[in-house]
């Protein structure tokens, strides 16, 4: 099923995310739900807080960039449990943008590098490096499993000024192609 997206200003946005085990009930149709969730809202990558559930789970699907970024079109990846466990290289700016953000895309900067150990849906433990653009993604749907978001990231003057536009965000004020739920909405 398609879940309405968590737009900024909702608490579980902000929680840190709770591993999970391999009884965790329905897991097959979490990420099922994850992914035809980011295929609705035509993002790159979507963590499950932003559909309500702190656990410690993110998927991306690089394929809508995969025209001008030819490594992305199949990368199509699960990451359960996920550790980055080292980030390095020089720091790269880049615009982002997050579907519980809309409209809105800032340039944030970001080490160039990762090590992550993640397992997979067939719970496959993985240990592997990323750099460019997947580490870009890969960091910023991570940062969504300790409540971290990519507006957190910005300069300080940048964050002065983005604090009525967030505000006016998390009341509803924007447009969005995708169902949504605002803080004080209950989810499910
Ligand atoms: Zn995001």
């Amino acid at each position: 099923m398609v879940y309405p997206i968590v737009i900024y200003g909702h608490p579980v946005l902000r929680k840190v995310a709770e591993e999970i085990d391999r009884d965790y009930p329905d897991l097959e149709q979490v990420i099922a739900d994850l992914f035809e969730t980011l295929y609705k809202s035509e993002g790159l990558g979507l963590a499950a807080p932003q559909i309500g559930k702190s656990i410690r789970i993110f998927v991306i699907d690089g394929k809508p960039v995969g025209d001008d970024e030819p490594g992305l079109a199949d990368f199509r990846r699960v990451f359960i449990n996920a550790h980055i466990t080292e980030k390095y290289g020089d720091p790269e700016l880049m615009t982002e943008g997050c579907l519980s953000i809309p409209n809105l895309r800032e340039e944030v900067s970001r080490d160039s590098h990762i090590k992550i150990n993640y397992y997979d849906e067939n719970w496959h433990i993985h240990n592997e490096e990323y750099d460019g653009y997947k580490a870009r993604i890969i960091q910023h749907e991570y940062d969504h499993l300790d409540g971290i978001l990519f507006t957190d990231k910005v300069g300080p003057l940048r964050k002065r000024l983005l604090k009525s536009k967030l505000i006016a965000i998390s009341r509803g004020n924007f447009e969005a192609d995708y169902k949504t739920i605002l803080q004080g909405q209950k989810i499910k």
